[in-house]
Parts: C-alpha cells; sequence; structure tokens
C-alpha cells in the first residue's frame, strides 16, 4: 500500500532454545546487510528467549516480540506473562489473537481485544490476528467472520502506530496450503474498509499483514497484492534463510 512501510514479522511459536538464537544472529546480519531499509522486521519469539533475543536484535533492525501476553499487568496469574513483562525483557511488539491462542486457550473477541490494550498499557504494538476457519471459508462466511472479528478484536482506539492487523486463514496456518491471489486480495480489501469505517482515515496508514504458509517461493506473488504490507510468517521464520528469502521479496 503506498505510504506504508512493510512489515515481514516471524513467529517461532513454541520452538526455540538458546541453539536458535543462532538464526536470530543470522537474521539481524541479514537485515544490516543487503535487504531494503525500507522493510521492518519483527521476529516474535517463546517468552523465555525475549530477553537474549532483545540483547542481540539491540542496535539492529530487527524487532523482538512476545507470542501473547496476559491482560493485566502483574497479580496471581501462575505461568502468565504481562505485556508489561515483555516490554520489560526488551520487545516491542506481541501477538494477540493468533488463532492458536483462540482454539488452544478458548480466547474470544473480548480477550484479545484486552490483550491489545494491555499491550498498549505497557507501551507495545500489538499484532491483531484474525482469519476464517475452513469450514467458515468453504460456507461462504470469511468476510463476515472478518467483519465480527475486527468489531470485537480491534480497540477502538487502534492507530496504525499501536497496532498491526495479521490476515491468517486458519486453514492455511501451518498447512502450505494459501488462498488464491483473489481470495487473499478480496479479504485484504474488505478488512481494509471495515477498519476505515470502523476507525476513520488513518486506518489507511494501517500495516495489513497476511500470514500462512508464507515461503520464498510464494512470497513474491502475496506480497505484491493490494492491501498486503507484509506477512505473518510461522514455519519459515525458524530458519534464517527462509526468513530472509521471504523479506527479499522486497527487493
Ligand atoms: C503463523 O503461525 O502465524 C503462521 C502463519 O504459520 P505458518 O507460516 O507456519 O503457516
Amino acid at each position: 500500500t503506498p505510504g506504508i512501510r512493510p512489515l515481514v514479522a516471524g513467529n517461532w511459536k513454541m520452538n526455540g532454545t538458546s541453539a536458535s538464537l543462532n538464526e536470530l544472529r543470522a537474521i539481524t546480519h541479514g537485515f544490516m546487510h543487503g535487504l531494503d531499509a525500507d522493510t521492518e522486521a519483527l521476529v516474535c519469539v517463546p517468552a523465555t528467549l525475549v530477553f537474549r533475543a532483545a540483547e542481540i536484535a539491540a542496535s539492529t533492525p530487527v524487532r523482538i516480540g512476545g507470542e501473547d501476553c496476559h491482560a493485566k499487568e502483574s497479580g496471581a496469574h501462575t505461568g502468565d506473562v504481562s505485556a508489561e513483562m515483555l516490554k520489560d525483557a526488551g520487545a516491542s511488539h506481541v501477538i494477540v489473537g493468533h488463532s492458536e491462542r483462540r482454539t488452544d486457550h478458548g480466547e474470544d473477541d473480548a480477550a484479545v481485544r484486552a490483550k491489545a490494550e494491555a499491550a498498549w498499557r505497557a507501551g507495545l504494538v500489538a499484532v491483531i490476528c484474525i482469519g476464517e476457519t475452513r469450514a467458515e471459508r468453504e460456507s461462504g462466511a470469511t468476510l463476515d467472520i472478518l467483519s465480527r472479528q475486527i468489531e470485537g478484536s480491534v480497540p477502538a482506539s487502534a492507530t496504525p502506530a499501536n497496532a498491526v492487523i495479521a490476515y491468517e486463514p486458519v486453514w492455511a496456518i501451518g498447512t502450505g496450503l494459501t488462498p488464491t491471489v483473489a481470495d487473499v486480495a478480496e479479504a485484504h480489501a474488505h478488512i481494509r474498509a471495515r477498519l476505515l469505517e470502523r476507525l476513520g482515515a488513518d486506518a489507511g496508514k494501517m500495516r495489513i499483514l497476511y500470514g500462512g504458509s508464507v515461503k520464498p517461493s510464494n512470497a513474491v506473488e502475496l506480497l505484491a497484492i493490494d492491501n498486503v504490507d507484509g506477512a505473518l510468517v510461522g514455519g519459515a521464520s525458524l530458519k534464517a534463510a527462509d526468513f530472509l528469502g521471504i523479506a527479499e521479496a522486497y527487493q
């Protein structure tokens, strides 16, 4: 989208130990040497790695994010991590509402909205995920589902500076399947229109990422689609060569 700086974001999910930080080092190296300086890079890592990842990425163009946060700042929530803790560990972003959180932990739109607000309270950018299931796609409900998720998950105070939207068809995540170019274009145009309606003209500058089986071989095609302002990359973000190969789509 004209006037929008693209964002290539990785999501390591529940993968990665100390040894994986070498991949992160290679990713920072790639973004410092040779990749288009206009492309922003983000790697969202498990909470256990945020602190060390942020040290590695400090003074490189790569930003570090968490993969989820609790809505509260602190308290009796054993095992949970707050947005403030992620910020303190060096994160600048946090993913909220990933379909795996919605499925594994029963997070609904209201919970996701509360997490986005928690991210802002802590000074993090929220990467808010939405997307239809296979059954919803097959029944023709995709655009309605996206409207409902935007209404429910995206707080009215979202701005291009504090929020990124990620469109991730659930059936395309980790499956190797991707929607057609026409289907991605339709979904992203719909999301843009709903955001403009909900948030006003500023939403014309909000980044809408595509996520779901993005890899180097399909990145050029997917990232060239209207209203696709970057990618959220799961599996292919674990290997520096693949993640950098996707970012090269912007060269
Ligand atoms: C994701 O987890 O956000 C994702 C898009 O995964 P993958 O790229 O592996 O499909």
